[in-house]
């Protein structure tokens, strides 16, 4: 074995509980173009209106704010240490071994996580706004189910009720994870459901319709506004939950100070932005008021490669219950096959990332549908760092792993940064159905 020249230094990039940053990141302050505003359609009820029945006040503000900086609530901060904040970043010194690579490959650890994903750093932001509203219950929809169970456990640390739309080719492979998120007590219904209008309007069409995301958020929307105490609650696309995830990459940041290293790329992958969002943000700071150059580049499903879609005003849902976003969407109605990596596969990019795409700074691949590929990249992964990612999260490993084997090719020694959104350990069917070799 060759030993390095290079005084030996840890791999692991850690910070105390109390350095969990004080404050949020706000983009909308920095943005290189102006974040168009949401819109009512023409027609049919105000969407605009009905915004504050349903949603969380203090998400609502925090939706059109414009400072630059938001501080976070102490018991925000002091939950977030509790759910292992911050969690480490770790330089990948196996896995560029194996690649024979000339990139430094980091990956920032979000799966370290009390249920597993990265979706409990704007839950837990979320149900402690909740709590001072005093409101007594939350709907929600999720699609892979990590955002639900994610809002399962934080609902439950505010001792809050919740009411979960999942859809329902997800629901009906993932028991598990439903029994997970009804540990935490939460109820949760295989989207669409009898127990919305909307949900049985689409069964009277076909009583075995798979659901996709935008059903859920039109099921998830309707049961909020049709009862009293309840407000609405999404994990992901809009401007709030963007600002509570920057969490993940200030603290990258302060990592990157102690390797003494900065990131020439950048990736996550995205769906409607969140994970991608909260790593690379802090960093598009950087870029737009510090010269800094880094290339951001979001990994995402040919099934669903939203970022290369129309940049126009659309709805969030399917039913066309939301605003009109404008964002980088497929149509809200399009039709996506499921794949195992089912909480990227949604229509449209979040309106801040769209803005960011439209301006130049973020750079797409889409993976193809069958999934061998992005599985086969987490496999490598999980052989040499032993983490086993989500499959959402193997996008991500696909897209460093591959980037990094251009450097391999070009001699570039490049600094690669990826986000790990989530642990895989309750996808261990979709890891089989793919990789046929490990069952
Ligand atoms: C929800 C989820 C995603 C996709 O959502 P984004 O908002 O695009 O981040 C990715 N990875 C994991 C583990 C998730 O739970």
């Amino acid at each position: 074995m060759k030993t390095s020249t290079k005084k030996a230094m840890s791999n692991v990039f850690v910070l105390p509980p109390e350095e969990v940053p004080k404050k949020w990141y706000n983009l909308i302050a920095d943005l290189p173009e102006p974040l168009p505003p949401p819109m009512d359609p023409k027609d049919g009820p105000s969407r605009l209106e009905m915004l504050p029945k349903i949603f969380l006040h203090e998400c609502l503000n925090q939706e059109y704010a414009k400072e630059r900086w938001i501080n976070i609530p102490e018991p925000i901060r002091e939950l977030y240490m509790q759910a292992g904040r911050p969690r480490p970043l770790i330089r990948a010194k196996r896995l560029e071994a194996k690649l024979k690579t000339p990139a430094r490959i980091y990956y920032k650890t979000e799966f370290y996580s009390p249920t597993g994903s990265h979706k409990v750093n704007t839950a837990l932001a979320q149900c402690y706004y909740a709590q001072k509203q005093g409101l007594e219950h939350l709907s929600t929809e999720t699609g892979a189910g990590q955002w639900g169970t994610a809002l399962a456990y934080a609902c439950s640390m505010a001792d809050i009720g919740l009411t979960i739309y999942w859809v329902r080719a997800v629901y009906q492979w993932k028991q598990d994870r439903r029994n997970f998120m009804k540990l935490y007590g939460a109820k949760v219904f295989a989207s669409p459901s009898k127990e919305t209008q909307a949900g049985q309007e689409l069964l009277k069409k076909d009583p075995n319709h798979p659901g996709s995301l935008g059903i859920a958020v039109s099921e998830g929307m309707e049961h909020a506004a049709t009862r009293p105490g309840t407000a609405y609650s999404l994990g992901s696309v809009l401007n709030h939950v963007m600002l509570h995830q920057t969490i993940i990459g200030l603290e990258t940041q302060e990592q990157f100070k102690l390797a003494g290293d900065y990131p020439d790329l950048m990736c996550a992958c995205l769906g409607g932005g969140s994970n991608f969002g909260g790593f690379t943000i802090p960093f598009m700071y950087d870029v737009l008021t510090k010269k800094k150059k880094v290339k951001f580049l979001a990994a995402q499903s040919m099934v669903a490669p939203n970022l290369q879609g129309e940049f126009r005003y659309d709805f969030g849902d399917h039913a066309g219950k939301t605003p009109l976003l404008k964002m980088y969407t497929l149509g809200h109605q399009v039709k996506m096959a499921p794949i195992k990596g089912d909480g990227i596969r949604y229509h449209a990019c979040g309106p801040l990332l769209s803005v960011m795409r439209h301006a130049g700074y973020i750079d797409t691949i889409a993976y193809p549908a069958d999934e061998k590929h992005v599985f086969d990249r987490a496999k490598t992964f999980v052989q040499t760092e032993g983490f086993l990612p989500a499959p959402e999260s193997a996008y991500s490993v696909a897209a460093a792993i591959d980037e990094a084997l251009k450097c391999k090719e070009t001699g570039e020694e490049k600094c690669i940064a990826f986000n790990i959104s989530g642990h895989g350990f309750m996808d261990m069917v979709g890891y089989r159905e793919i990789l046929k070799e490990i069952e």
